[in-house]
Formats: C-alpha cells, structure tokens, sequence
C-alpha cells in the first residue's frame, strides 16, 4: 500500500519523516538494543528525551520561564475535570464560553465541581455561523477564570483572536490547533491539548500551567490530575505515556527543522485557503461557518445533495484520500488539515472535488 493522505480529525496524520525514523531505531534504540518503549521512564536516555521535548516546545511556542510543562495522560476530556479543581480554589464559579460541540463538553464535565457562569457567543453573520468578538464576552467578576476552546474540531469554528484579559486567568482547549502558529502564551494561565492531533499519538496531554496556579488544588483531587504534583514530580509522578512523549518530541525537532510556527502558520493557512477556495467556488459544496470563524485545521463541508455521501466517500478512498466522513453530529464531510498534511494532500482532494462534481454535479 503506498502513502495515502488521511482526514482524520484524530488520532491523526503524523510527519512521515517522523514514522520513518521512529521504524528504524524502534528495535534497537540510541544503541540499546531495546525499544524505547522497553527502558525505565527514570533512566538517563529517557530524561534526557523529556528535557529535549520539552526544551523544544518551550523554544516553539516561546513559553516563558514563569510557565510549566506537564506531560500528562487522561486526553483532553481529563483536563475537563482537572482545570476547575486546580484553578477554583475557594471561588465557586468559572467563566465558560459556550461556542461548539467540545467547549460545551467541557460545561458539563465542569458542572460538578462549580457552577458555571455560561456565556454563548454563538451567533449568526451573513447567514453563517460566527463567534461574537471577545470584547463583547460579558464576563463575571466572581468566576475564577474563563474557559473556552480556540478550535472547535467538530464544528469547524474557529476563534482567531488572542485573549487580551487583563488579570483575568483565561484557559483553553487547544487539543486542535496548538502548534499550528504561533500564540502568545503569557495570555494564557492554563493551556491544554490531547497529543492525537497535531502533537504525536493518543495516549499524551499537554498542560503549560502559569506558576502562580499552582497549589491551590481542592483536596480531593486525584493526585494525577494535580498540576503541582505533576510540576513538582516532573511529570514523573507516576509513569508516564513513554512512547507517545518520545513520539512527540521527534514531532517537535521536525517542527524546527520545517521552520517552526510561522512557517506552520503560512503553509496552514494556505491549505486552508484552497481547500475553503474549491467550496467557496462552486454551488455543490458548502461549508456553513463566516469567514472571520473559519478554522485552518478542521474543514467541515456539505455536499448539496446529501444522497451522494457515500458516493464520495467510497470514491474518495480508492483515490487515496481517507477519512473524510464527517462526525455524526454535522454529517456531511470533515478535512483535517493538521501540520503534518503536506500541501499535496490538500491539492489531490481539491482535484478530486472538482472533478467529482464535474461528474455528478
Ligand atoms: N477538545 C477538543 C477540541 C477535541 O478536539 C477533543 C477530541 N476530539 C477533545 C477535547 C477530547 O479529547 P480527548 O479524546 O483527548 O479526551
């Protein structure tokens, strides 16, 4: 079977160049003679790819030294939980942005540690789906920090600004979109993301937690979820998903070697022009999200007669192109466009959509 290009909004396409170089040393690595899955998380070849990893993401996303770095389990969905108990302290209520399908999952997960103060900011512009801009965002004065999610995987909206709070603790899910271009962290008190997108496997969370945030955890909060723990311990507290962190870290060295974000940045946002370009062209696809909320890694689109689905489905893998059913709660089609789509994968499903419609439009 030769390389296919694959959609999957996760776990999802990972640098081929990565794959390569993890099959040739995954017998006998650094000269070992094991597997790097097979040596203690404690032995010095494995601290020292902790440290690599971690150094190069704090060079990526240039987080500052005030921030922490946890390597966690538990996905995203486990941050859920793990961000009102770290953060609530003695306050009882957070800000949360209800603006797609994963930040309200993250209300509901909430809702048994607080009382969430609600804030929808979903709202219609030129007769699409938008986000209301974050200086409308009626925040409350008592919530312990406001949550929401920059990339919305299912929903295809994206928010593009970047918080500017003032003291106010903002928290994201960036499981979708981290790593993709560059942010500014020191916005930020906790940002998290699951590995399975544009990190490396399933099986890693990442956590970058502000320092002054620690310590104020509830007493019942598993201490594998506790961020001062896990700072404290190194991320070592017990042990810790190896393969997938080794995995990560070889994902990070090529994001250098690619340039780095801003060069993630340009050709994201190429990939995402042509593919929104081909949609926006033509009467038989469409994708329902204003411009300005459009996201760069997760492109849903609709066919505009439904019956012809599985059509495109069957025809579009025997072409190569996998893993474009959309999630079942939108239907239709979903690309994911991660880093590790090269711009070719985007350029063969766009031919591909032209001429699919050109035969059955
Ligand atoms: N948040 C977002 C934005 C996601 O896309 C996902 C997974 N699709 C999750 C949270 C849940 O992540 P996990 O499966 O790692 O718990």
């Amino acid at each position: 079977m030769t390389q296919v290009f694959n959609f999957s909004a996760g776990p999802a396409m990972l640098p081929v160049e990565v794959l390569r170089r993890a099959e040739q040393e995954l017998c006998n690595w650094h000269g070992l003679g094991t597997s790097v899955m097979e040596i203690s998380h404690r032995s010095k070849e494995f601290i020292q790819v902790a440290e690599e990893s971690e150094r190069d993401l704090r060079d990526l996303l240039k987080i500052p030294d005030n921030y922490k770095v946890l390597f966690c389990h538990g996905g995203a969905r486990a941050q859920f939980a793990a961000v009102p108990q770290n953060l609530l302290g003695a306050k009882t209520t957070a800000d949360y942005i209800d603006g797609g399908y994963w930040a309200h999952s993250a209300i509901n997960e909430a809702e048994k540690y607080c009382t969430p103060h609600v804030i929808n900011t979903s709202t219609t512009r030129d007769g699409r789906r938008a986000v209301i801009p974050m200086s409308e965002w009626a925040l409350h004065d008592d919530a312990a920090y406001v949550h929401y999610c920059p990339n919305e995987t299912i929903d295809g909206v994206a928010i593009h600004e970047m918080p500017d709070f003032g003291d106010k603790v903002v928290v994201a899910d960036y499981s979708s979109s981290i790593l993709s271009r560059p942010i500014d962290v020191s916005r930020f008190g906790v940002i998290y993301a699951g590995a399975q997108k544009n990190i490396g496997p399933a099986g890693l969370t990442l956590v970058i937690v502000r320092d002054d945030l620690l310590g104020k955890a509830h007493k019942a909060l598993p201490s594998i979820l506790d961020y001062t723990v896990l700072a404290e311990n190194e991320s070592m507290f017990n042990t810790p998903p190896t393969f997938a962190w080794y995995l990560s870290g070889m994902v990070f060295k090529w994001l250098k070697e690619q340039g780095g974000l801003l060069e993630m940045e340009k050709r994201n946002k190429a990939k995402a022009e042509l593919l929104y370009g081909v949609i926006d062209q033509s009467d038989f696809y469409r994708n329902e999200v204003a411009e300005a909320n459009r996201s760069w890694m997760n492109i849903p689109f609709q066919l505009a007669d439904a019956a012809l689905d599985k059509v495109f489905l069957d025809e579009s893998v025997k072409a190569g192109l996998h893993a474009l059913k959309g999630h079942r709660v939108v239907g239709g089609m979903r690309a994911s466009i991660y880093n590790a789509m090269p711009v070719e994968g985007v350029k063969a499903l766009t031919d591909f959509m032209a001429d699919f419609e050109r035969r059955h439009g």
